[in-house]
């Protein structure tokens, strides 16, 4: 069986709900959304304990619109009545947008391949070998299904943080826990686990957790510095923070786990090392479909298209421009105006007057200066980081 649309979206993530929000302002409703298992997912298996790290404020009636809204009319703040909402709360969401809006999503369909026929025609086979046709693809699966290690060989004895449901869970094991990765998973990880009682060793290649980079994607934000502290001053001693700790190794030695650097180092742990690595990129499984340059995927500035393949678009977390990561919502979503006006306007459908709304608040960011330029205006006067074993006290003064 063959359905043809006009759009197909692929995943109902917040990236895929938003284009598919601003497509429908411009009059773009021949719209199908495919998940391959359904609205929000990705957020409702964070760890219990997880919660978005962007603060959530319904701001939007002063023309600042929550940072975790999809569109510019809505606020999981004012929603959910939370600032910081778990990743269950934060799916609640998701799906009362769809519900509100009447997005129509098919849940259950996992896209296996993305080909052009010889009409130009995006043909997308999914998992049951059944195939659609649309006039264009965006693709926005997110990357929390596609963990990193990092090239680790071993990798596979240690528990990747996307894996894990509850930190509670831990609980009844042995009380030395070893975390690999520094940034915001890992130190989301660390927390949870020393405010258990456990006392936590923490092996990271620089010492993310001291980076003063004014763009909160390369340093830890507010709320886990926060969180970080009141840890420090409650368990102190419970954290052990080792730098320049690139892992490339993981053994099994008995009951032991042996976790070595590329300089030799060995660190011992009792339970499997919790991999705090990151994502592969969104793009890898139709990375045939994109240029690349120094293993990132190309998108145009105009519209976040691929340069390779015309009318197939990308939205999410893996978008990059001038080498600044989109990686939150509220980057990404700068960019759904983008997209509908690229789709719009070749469909010969208005698109200015529509995405008016989207322009005002930051959902059409069409200059890139503003992004790839991102400097506080003033300088921690200590961008010199502490030294490792004066964190502790760095930290808590
Ligand atoms: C641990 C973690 C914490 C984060 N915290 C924050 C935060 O605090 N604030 C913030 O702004 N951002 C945060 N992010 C960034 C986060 O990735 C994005 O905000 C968001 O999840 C990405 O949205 P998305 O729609 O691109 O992807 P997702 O929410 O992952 O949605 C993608 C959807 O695509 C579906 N899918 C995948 N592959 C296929 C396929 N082949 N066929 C069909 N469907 C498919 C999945 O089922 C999923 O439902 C965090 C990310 C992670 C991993």
């Amino acid at each position: 069986m063959q359905t043809d649309s006009t759009v197909i979206i692929v995943g109902a993530g917040p990236a895929g709900l938003g284009c598919a929000l601003a497509l429908r302002a411009c009059g773009v409703t021949d719209v199908s959304i495919l998940d391959a298992q359904g609205v929000g997912t990705s957020f409702e298996r964070w760890p219990a304990q997880m919660r978005l790290l962007t603060p959530s404020f319904h701001s939007n009636s002063f023309g600042f619109t929550d940072l975790n809204a999809i569109s510019p009319d809505t606020s999981p703040a004012d929603f959910l009545h939370t600032q910081h909402p778990t990743g269950k709360q934060y799916a609640h969401y998701l799906k009362a947008v769809v519900y509100h809006y009447q997005l129509f999503v098919e849940s259950g369909v996992r896209v296996k391949t993305v080909e052009r026929d010889s009409h130009q025609f995006f043909v997308i086979t999914t998992q049951d070998g059944l195939t659609r046709r649309a006039r264009f693809v965006i693709w926005a699966t997110g990357e929390f299904g596609q963990p990193k290690t990092n090239g680790i060989r071993g990798a596979y004895l240690g528990i990747h943080n996307s894996t894990v449901r509850d930190w509670d869970d831990f609980k009844s094991g042995p009380n030395k826990m070893t975390i690999i990765g520094g940034y915001e998973s890992g130190i989301d990880a660390v927390i949870n686990l020393v405010t258990q009682g456990k006392e936590v060793h923490l092996l990271s290649r620089g010492q993310p957790w001291a980076n003063d980079d004014p763009d909160p994607s390369r340093s830890l934000s507010p709320h886990t510095h926060d969180r970080l502290k009141t840890a420090l001053l409650e368990t102190f001693g419970s954290i052990q923070f080792y730098q320049n700790a690139d892992i490339n190794r993981i053994r099994k030695v008995g009951d032991d786990y042996e976790i070595i650097s590329t300089e030799g180092t060995c660190f011992h742990s009792p339970t499997a090392p919790i991999l705090c690595t990151g994502f592969e990129s969104a793009l890898q499984s139709i990375q045939s479909l994109w240029e690349w340059r120094d293993g990132y995927p190309i998108f145009s500035e105009e519209a976040d298209e691929s340069t390779r393949t015309p009318g197939l678009f990308y939205s999410g977390p893996s978008l990059q421009h001038r080498g600044m990561q989109f990686c939150f919502i509220y980057k990404y979503r700068s960019r759904f105006g983008i997209i509908a006006r690229a789709i719009a306007s070749r469909l010969g459908l208005p698109w200015k007057e529509p995405l008016s709304l989207w322009r005002k608040h930051g959902f059409f960011q069409e200059d890139l200066n503003c992004c790839s330029d991102c400097q506080c205006a003033i300088d921690h006067e200590e961008t010199e980081n502490p030294e490792v074993h004066d964190y502790e006290k760095a930290v808590l003064s």
